[in-house]
């Protein structure tokens, strides 16, 4: 048996008959671009978050990046964000020409939110929060703290799809809800897609002209935008795949459930779930000390797995410019030398799961 780490093919299969109905629909139709499969969407995933306002763009990074512009961040602004997260995260603050002021992350992998206020200066304008691996992060705190000191909330839920604090749903807490709809994601596209949650009609309206040109009418420009929309057939089909979210969630949940129960090897160290949280599973992260050697050992057995991420943000090439040095973030240059995903795909049958804990319950 040969497991790979992702399976988007099974994610598509599943609900067959409904996708290509959709595409067909849309293919024939003629209208491609801004149409009512968009504007259906918008109004279904910001009921589904609990928001006034959604609005496609292209990708999460587009989120992110117009997001941050529409809310006025830009140079000399500084952004907080935790030290940890993919590095689209950070792009969508220097895009903008903002500086990102990183955070350690907390036991849970999302931003240590008692370590926040230290590095809260002058300059700085919004925390951007990540809602690491699926797991909400503890807004409860944040949002106390963004108030007291008068910050705009950003949240990344590129992760976080369905994900609630408090039973309240990630996207839904900040001055602005960053989705990315990248296939892998849980609430995936076949192509790249993105959206933006809000409750602020200004804003809304604003994000809405600016990802079209800038414009409201046709051929008449009020701002200088970009073009970053979510076009008719990604929004068709995230229709059809949002219309089985919860249950898509919930077949990743008991997956992940089995490897908490089941996964017993000293070696490892399980995920944790944090109180008031809820995690829709986009990640199942364990933590080894040896984690080359368990991986060459997985492989062996031909399981393939993953490292979300091998190098935090700052120590990348790209980010040589923000001079930090190793050593900045003990905890998060931890967790990338030891973090590793294990195989996690909706359609995963029961076999495919009782092998990787067989092999890594193996492992010595
Ligand atoms: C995937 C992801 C993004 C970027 O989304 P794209 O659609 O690939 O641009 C941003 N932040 C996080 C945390 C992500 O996982």
């Amino acid at each position: 048996m040969e497991i790979m780490s992702n399976r988007l093919d099974r994610g598509f299969y599943k609900f067959q008959q409904e996708f290509e109905e959709k595409a067909l629909k849309i293919l024939r139709s003629g209208w491609y671009v801004l149409g009512k499969e968009l504007s259906s969407f918008e109004e279904e995933f910001a009921d589904y978050v609990g928001t006034k306002y959604c609005i496609g763009v292209a990708s999460g990074l587009d989120a992110l990046w117009i997001a941050l512009k529409i809310l006025g961040i830009g140079k000399g602004d500084e952004v907080i964000v935790q030290s940890n997260t993919y590095i689209a995260s950070v792009m969508g603050i220097t895009i903008n020409g903002a500086s990102p002021v990183f955070v350690e992350p907390d036991k849970y992998f999302n931003i240590d939110a008692d370590q926040i206020e230290e590095k809260i200066t002058d300059r700085t304008k919004a925390i951007l929060v990540v809602h690491l691996y699926g797991q909400a992060a503890n807004m409860e705190k944040i949002i106390k703290i963004a108030t007291k000191y008068n910050l705009k909330v950003v949240e990344d839920c590129a992760q976080s799809h369905g994900a609630c604090y408090m039973g309240k749903m990630t996207g839904a807490f900040g001055n602005v809800g960053c989705f990315s709809f990248y296939p892998s994601k849980n609430l995936g596209a076949f192509g790249d897609g993105g959206a933006i949650t809000t409750n602020d009609s200004k804003l809304a309206e604003e994000i809405r002209v600016f990802r079209n040109y800038g414009s409201e009418k046709r051929y008449y420009n009020r701002v200088i935008g970009a073009n970053s929309r979510l076009d008719e057939l990604q929004a068709g089909l995230l229709r059809v795949r949002l219309s089985h979210l919860n249950e898509i969630n919930k077949e990743r949940e008991k997956i992940c459930i089995r490897y908490l129960r089941e996964i017993k090897n000293e070696r490892i160290c399980l995920p944790q779930i944090c109180e008031n949280a809820t995690h829709v599973w986009h990640q199942f992260v364990i933590r080894v000390k040896k984690r080359e050697e368990i991986i060459t050992y997985l492989k062996k057995n031909k399981i393939n797995t993953n490292v979300h991420y091998p190098i935090p943000s700052y120590l990348s090439e790209a980010y040589q410019c923000l001079n930090i040095k190793e050593g900045s973030f003990p905890l998060c240059e931890e967790y990338a030398k030891t973090v590793l995903s294990l195989p996690l795909y909706n359609g995963m049958t029961d076999e495919e799961q009782t092998y990787v804990i067989d092999k890594i319950n193996q492992f010595e």
